[in-house]
């Protein structure tokens, strides 16, 4: 294992007016950019077969500043990274084209989806010694909070505009953290609507009032913003609130996806969870309960915690863990609705998603073959001998 890690610090910044302004103007030419580079390797493909890579685009880029002056005001570096962005969307397309999945062609990015850029080799002093200024080229020196220290090597040094702030994410290598001690548990987990988590050990994650009024709002504020007239004062104001809003369910999503995360990880070796990229699952359930309740977050949240912590996490494919008893493997379909699993095989009598998390911790389990009577009657909890 690697003996470094990497660890993003993000910190509020508080810009000027002037530098508002530049902050704007730059993510403004980075969103340009990012959409040119986008036509350019379009154009390059369908008139010649040929594909550009972040090389070739970061070649073009003094032609670029000679045509428009104006990108003289940007730093060199921020402009290459566009270049890198743009390359990684492609990457990622070509990886889902090859995996089979829904792929996805990089698309242009409006102004409220292009809303970072990054310095992609800062000054490791790019935080005033007293902390209270963090210096952006070609920006200044801007008004910086650290609420907490950052620590390590700055890697890299990324601004982003949400909403109304502005907010500096420090990018640090720091020292991997000694794994967590073993703890001899392993659990399965269902990820649901009205509850966020259940877990194989019958426990439920609520998921917060707070959040789900605030969902609620945001819907309402959605629908009347489709309603406003475009280009009017009444639909900006309206389109100010929305993101306001989506910011903060946001935030509340994020803090109790870390919570849970957290938890999940400091008591558990093994962590099983439905893969989410299996496609249909998002068609099973409501699509839009699945967006709001935002699990690829919670997993990604998951995956990197148990990485620094030594732990195991692990996604099985999302078939029949909700229609096979956990005890016996008698299949059958249940009506959503209904929220307990009674077996007709075994007259088991639980929690319909206490049996799908125990049917996930099973499967996930590599003594485990699907369909293999002797394990599938086995009792649900593994030995932690056999975590290995
Ligand atoms: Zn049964």
């Amino acid at each position: 294992m690697e003996s470094t890690t990497l660890r993003a610090f993000k910190y509020r910044l508080y810009p000027t007016k002037a530098q508002i302004a530049s902050l704007d103007t730059t993510l403004t030419l980075c969103q340009r950019l990012y959409n040119g580079m986008l036509e350019e390797r379009r154009g390059a493909y369908q008139k010649a077969g040929k594909s550009l890579t972040a090389y070739d685009q970061m070649k073009s880029l003094p032609e670029v500043k000679a045509a428009l002056p104006e990108y003289a005001g940007v730093n060199a570096q921020v402009l290459q990274d566009v270049a890198k962005r743009l390359d990684k969307s492609f990457k990622g397309f070509f990886r889902r084209v090859k995996a089979g999945q829904k792929a996805g062609y990089p698309r242009f990015r409006s102004r409220d989806r292009y809303d970072s850029f990054t310095y992609p080799q800062p000054r490791q002093n790019s935080v005033s010694g007293n902390g209270k200024h963090v210096y952006l080229p070609k920006i200044g020196n801007v008004r910086i909070k650290l609420h907490r220290p950052f620590s390590g090597k700055l890697k890299t040094l990324a601004v982003k505009r949400e909403g109304q702030e502005w907010y500096a994410v420090l990018t640090c290598e720091i020292p991997r953290p000694a794994p967590l001690p073993q703890t001899g548990n392993a659990v399965g987990i269902d990820l649901g609507v009205r509850h966020l988590i259940v877990t194989s050990d019958g426990d439920f994650e609520d998921n917060p009032r707070p959040l789900r009024t605030a969902q609620k709002r945001l819907r309402v504020l959605q629908r009347s913003l489709s309603r406003k007239k475009r280009g009017s004062k009444r639909r900006h104001k309206a389109r100010q609130a929305v993101a306001k809003l989506h910011l903060k369910v946001k935030r509340q999503r994020d803090d109790l996806h870390h919570k849970a995360a957290v938890k999940l990880v400091r008591e558990n070796d093994w962590i099983a969870h439905e893969n989410l990229s299996i496609t249909g699952l998002a068609r099973t359930r409501m699509a839009r309960s699945v967006l709001d309740a935002g699990w690829g977050s919670l997993i990604e949240k998951l995956i990197s915690k148990a990485e620094e912590a030594g732990r195991t996490v692990i996604g099985i494919n999302p078939a029949y863990t909700s229609q096979d008893c956990h005890l016996c493997g008698h299949r059958e379909k249940h009506s959503l609705s209904v929220r307990e699993f009674t077996c007709k095989g075994c007259g088991a009598f639980l929690n319909r998603d206490v049996n799908a998390a125990k049917n996930i911790l099973a499967w996930s389990m590599p003594s485990w073959t699907q369909g293999g009577s002797v394990e599938r009657a086995c009792p649900e909890k593994p030995r932690s001998s056999e975590l290995g």
